[in-house]
């Protein structure tokens, strides 16, 4: 579970800025974020290919609060879409945030600019794009604006968070539906009411809806670095005689890179989740809350 505190940290001024300013000279964000610029994402996720691991492009930034920065974000993705295609990746492959794409200003907004976004996917082969969850607040809007998406186009996803009592419903309603589903234990600070506060129970959840999702899913994605967990799906795999190919392990960039490899090694598909821009804040101070240990490296970059 992410730490509440340290979450409530990334909000303070002082934090931001001292952040913000020394976070790429002195080494602190390149761990998690593959660059500031669409060119340094590429070439990320060229150098990842050649080590047999697919990529997941995050062009970081969520809460817009302009229609005109939402619809900038859409064409921008989708221009991301068109350099991974152009760069001859097979069946390129985007992450989204429906508050970048506007959700804030309206519901009707977010669905218009993932609709634009999705129907230039179209017409790149294979192309994909996965809309992330954000808090609580955004999970059932989401869910509505994905799954009439879905309705029209098949070339879009999204993600259930483990944590959420809710999720075990969801999920039934998206393998209904025959929505692509990527797994979470989740990232937010939410609520007793809306998650389960305790680690064993989020983990129960989440072997409880992987085995769901990895029997039903279409194209499921098993995202966790936690081994315990990742040993539960294999062996799941192997009991029901599923392909190495049926499902796909993600990660984040800069987490566990011994298990991406180790994974690919036995046959399995990887997907590396690659964050870049200079947006990176909030993503970055995400990635230090799950791990408190985390700021230990940080400590140690500030007193080079
Ligand atoms: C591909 C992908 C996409 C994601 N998309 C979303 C999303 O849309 N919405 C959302 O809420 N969350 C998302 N997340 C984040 C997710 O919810 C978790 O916060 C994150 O994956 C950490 O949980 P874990 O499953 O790895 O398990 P944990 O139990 O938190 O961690 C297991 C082990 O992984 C390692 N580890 C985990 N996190 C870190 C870290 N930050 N730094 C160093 N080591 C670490 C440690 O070794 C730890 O023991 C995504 C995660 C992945 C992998």
């Amino acid at each position: 579970m992410p730490s509440a505190a340290l979450l409530s940290l990334a909000n303070n001024d002082a934090v931001k800025q001292f952040v913000m300013r020394y976070g790429f000279s002195k080494g602190l964000v390149q761990r998690f974020i593959a660059g500031e610029t669409l060119e340094a994402a590429l070439h990320t996720a060229g150098s990842l290919q050649g080590q047999g691991l697919s990529a997941a492009l995050d062009e970081l930034g969520e809460n817009v609060f302009s229609e005109y920065e939402a619809e900038t974000a859409a064409q921008s993705y989708v221009h991301s879409l068109q350099a991974l295609a152009a760069m001859q990746i097979p069946a390129p492959y985007l992450s989204v945030k429906l508050t970048a794409l506007g959700l804030n200003l309206g519901t009707a907004v977010a669905a218009k600019n993932l609709g634009s976004l999705l129907s230039a996917a179209q017409s790149i082969q294979g192309a994909f794009v996965c809309v992330d969850m954000e808090g609580s607040a955004y999970t059932e809007r989401t869910l509505e604006i994905v799954r009439a998406a879905f309705v029209e186009y098949d070339n879009v996803g999204t993600v259930l968070q483990s944590y959420l009592r809710r999720t075990d419903a969801d999920l039934e309603i998206l393998l209904t539906d025959g929505i692509r589903v990527r797994l979470v234990k989740g990232a937010y600070a939410e609520p007793s009411a809306a998650a389960y506060p305790n680690k064993a129970d989020v983990d129960r959840a989440y072997i409880r809806q992987m085995r769901r999702l990895l029997r039903y899913g279409k194209k499921p994605a098993v995202a966790t670095h936690d081994a315990a967990i990742l040993h539960e799906a294999k062996k799941q795999m192997r009991e029901e005689k599923l392909p190495n190919d049926a499902a796909e392990f993600q990660m984040l960039y800069g987490i566990r890179r011994d298990l991406q490899e180790s994974l690919v090694a036995e046959g399995y598909l990887v997907r590396v989740y690659l964050p870049f821009g200079p947006a990176w804040y909030s993503y970055f101070m995400r990635r230090l809350a799950e791990r408190p240990a985390n700021i230990g490296f940080i400590l140690r970059n500030l007193s080079k």
